[in-house]
Formats: structure tokens, C-alpha cells, sequence
């Protein structure tokens, strides 16, 4: 019954010959490959695409939310508030800054960070940052935890590596806070043919940080003005694949929410659905089910490719253990399964899957 298998993800559809080929056609016609005119119009897209004054393009997402803690104020042994079920990328980036991470805990149906969580620890901490992460595409309680931030004067960074494009209110995630990043990872998406990433901003001297910063600290060529500096610049040949991609996004964060909705009208009656609401992009269509490792195997065994994001949460991670007890993030960790979900994805590939989840269910 099994013909062929179902992958997990598949890039086909995103990186069609002829949206490649041309942009890297270009770029060597002209022989100029860092920070050039592809990055720069690139910059000024997404900034609009965004509805931001600033876009500030790096090497990939997680030196995206590093750089951002530098630029606004973040220093060693500063506390920043995160959470813990994000796949340890904004802890990267606490830990690269020297900073400590504090860790709140998510909602067990949103699996974002719960705003009253987060109110409680900026009641009784002083904080230099909060990074909220839009998880799976789903949009976080943005508005509610942007005033928090407000309040407190704290500033407030949005991880926005897997929700391009979700809008809360008619406004993108990302321009909420003080800065949003962004990775353009080939399978986010907004993908590259290799790493990238940005950041955007309405804020003029956080944007000319962040420039500094992602080149060795330069205020001008071959003199350093800020401390902190590093190499983390976006290429032209990325740039030209992202620009021309940008165009595309809405239509394939669509597809993938088309895909999550059928998933979840569908399996609701066997497992933890996620509730697909008008903010989400569906970046990865995420179960929650007690039997996780029983239902992955019979999957697996069916020829379809299941993921956990993330089965290790970030304060039990080995090298890093925090001491801290957070049930939701522990809960969902223990419990969560990604199925396919993909711009291009075939409807018998779709169609599989659910079969086959039923399937599991009704065996006796
Ligand atoms: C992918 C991802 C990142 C990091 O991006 P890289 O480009 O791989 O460094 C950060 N945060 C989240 C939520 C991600 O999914």
C-alpha cells in the first residue's frame, strides 16, 4: 500500500530552477558579492514588506537575535527572559552575549510564552531584554506582552525565524518590539539557498548598531567604534534568492495554512490539535499526542517522516541544565509531533498522513 514515502519537507516548489538560477546568474554577471546592491534592496523590501523603517540583513538567525541583544544594551551577566521550548536559538544568543537566561513557561494550547508568566517575573526581576518566539508560525500574545515590556521599559525582541509574514492586527510580528529577527534558514518560510537572516526595526540608532555590529563594529571603513563587533553579513547571491522569493511568501504561507487546517479538522478527534488562527503561518504543523514515540514509529514505519520540535527543552539541555521546573514547556516537549506541512506538498502525501494517523488510532 505504501508507494514511495512521504518527506518531511521538500523544496521543490520554493527553489524552482527558475527562481534560482536567474538571481545567481545575476549576481556573478556582476562580480560583487558582499553588501551590495541585491542586500541593500533586499533591506528596503522586507523593511516594507514589514512596514518597518529598518532592515538590517546578517548571517543567519541566530547571530540575528545576538546582534540585536548587543545593540539593545544586553551585557554580560544581564538577565534576559525567554522561554524554554524554541530550540535553544535565543539561548544561544543569551549565552554569546554572556548574559543569563531566565526562563518562563509557555501555554499548553498557544505553546507561546504566557503573558501572565512573564508579568509575574518581570514583577520581581530586573530585566535587561525579553525575547518572545512566534513558535510553529502561530503569532504570541503580542500585543499583551509588548505593553508589558512597555511598562517595565524593558526591550522587548521578537523571534520571528518561523512566522514571516503572520500578522496580529494587521501588523507583521516583528515590528511589535523593539527589534524582530529573522532566519531565512532553507526551510523557514522565507528560505536561502544557505543561511541568512535579518532584523527589523523602527528604531534609528538600534539600526545603526546593528550595522556596526554585523561588520566588526565599523562606524566607517577600518575604524571601530562600538565594542562587540562581528563578520555576520548576508551575500548577494542570498539576498537576490530572498528578493525574489519575498514576492512569493504570502501565497506560500497560505499553502502551508491550507495544509495545517486540513490537518487539524481532521485529527481533532484523536489528538491535541493546534488551533490555526488568522495569525498563523503554519510553519510547522505541531500535534500533541501521549502515545508521541507509539504514533512516530507506526508513521515511520508507514514511510512518512515525522519531527519533534524540540524534544530537549532549553533549561534541560545537558551542557546548559538550569535549575528550574516549567510543566507546560516539559509537557509539550514529552508529547509533541511535527507532520509534513510545506508549500508544494501533494494532496496524496497530505491525504497519507491522515489516513495513517487515524489508522494508528483505531487499531485495536
Ligand atoms: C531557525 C530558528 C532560529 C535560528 O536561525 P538560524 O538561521 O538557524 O541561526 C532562531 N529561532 C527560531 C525560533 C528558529 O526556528
Amino acid at each position: 500500500m505504501v508507494t514511495g514515502s512521504v518527506p518531511f519537507f521538500d523544496v521543490s516548489t520554493t527553489n524552482d530552477e527558475d527562481i534560482t538560477q536567474s538571481c545567481v546568474g545575476n549576481v556573478c554577471s556582476r562580480n560583487w558579492y558582499i553588501l551590495g546592491e541585491e542586500v541593500l534592496n533586499f533591506e528596503a523590501e522586507f523593511a516594507a514588506y514589514n512596514d518597518t523603517r529598518h532592515c538590517v540583513t546578517v548571517a543567519n538567525g541566530t547571530d540575528a537575535i545576538t546582534l540585536a541583544l548587543k545593540a539593545v544594551g544586553v551585557r554580560q551577566s544581564d538577565k534576559v527572559v525567554l522561554v524554554a521550548n524554541a530550540g535553544f536559538y535565543g539561548s544561544t544568543a543569551v549565552h554569546a552575549v554572556g548574559a543569563e537566561p531566565l526562563y518562563v513557561d509557555v501555554s499548553r494550547t498557544t505553546r507561546n510564552m504566557d503573558p501572565s508568566e512573564l508579568a509575574k517575573t518581570l514583577d520581581s526581576n530586573s530585566m535587561s531584554a525579553v525575547i518572545v518566539t512566534h513558535l510553529y508560525g502561530q503569532a504570541a500574545e503580542i500585543e499583551a506582552i509588548s505593553a508589558m515590556c512597555d511598562k517595565y521599559k524593558v526591550p522587548l525582541i521578537e523571534d520571528c525565524a518561523q512566522a514571516h509574514g503572520a500578522i496580529v492586527n494587521e501588523r507583521k510580528v516583528g515590528s511589535f518590539g523593539t527589534v524582530g529577527c529573522f532566519s531565512f534558514y532553507p526551510t523557514k518560510n522565507l528560505g536561502a539557498l544557505g543561511d541568512g537572516g535579518a532584523v527589523i526595526t523602527n528604531d534609528d540608532s538600534v539600526a545603526q548598531s546593528l550595522r556596526e555590529l554585523r561588520q566588526y563594529g565599523w562606524d566607517k571603513k577600518y575604524r571601530v567604534a562600538l565594542i562587540g563587533g562581528q563578520n555576520s553579513r548576508l551575500d548577494e547571491i542570498q539576498a537576490a534568492i530572498l528578493r525574489t522569493k519575498l514576492a512569493l511568501l504570502d501565497g506560500w504561507n497560505e499553502d502551508r495554512r491550507k495544509i495545517a487546517l486540513a490537518y487539524s479538522a481532521a485529527l481533532e478527534e484523536y489528538v491535541e490539535t493546534p488551533t490555526i488562527t488568522e495569525s498563523s503561518v503554519a510553519h510547522l504543523y505541531v500535534i500533541q499526542c501521549d502515545k508521541r514515540d507509539q504514533l512516530k514509529e507506526h508513521l515511520t514505519s508507514a514511510g512518512i517522516v515525522t519531527d519533534i520540535h524540540y524534544p530537549i527543552p532549553d533549561h534541560q539541555q545537558p551542557a546548559y541544565v538550569a535549575d528550574v521546573t516549567l510543566p507546560n514547556t516539559e509537557y509539550l516537549a514529552r508529547t509533541c509531533l511535527s507532520l509534513p506541512c510545506y508549500p508544494g506538498m501533494p494532496q496524496q502525501h497530505l491525504d497519507r498522513v491522515i489516513d495513517q494517523v487515524c489508522q494508528f488510532f483505531k487499531m485495536p
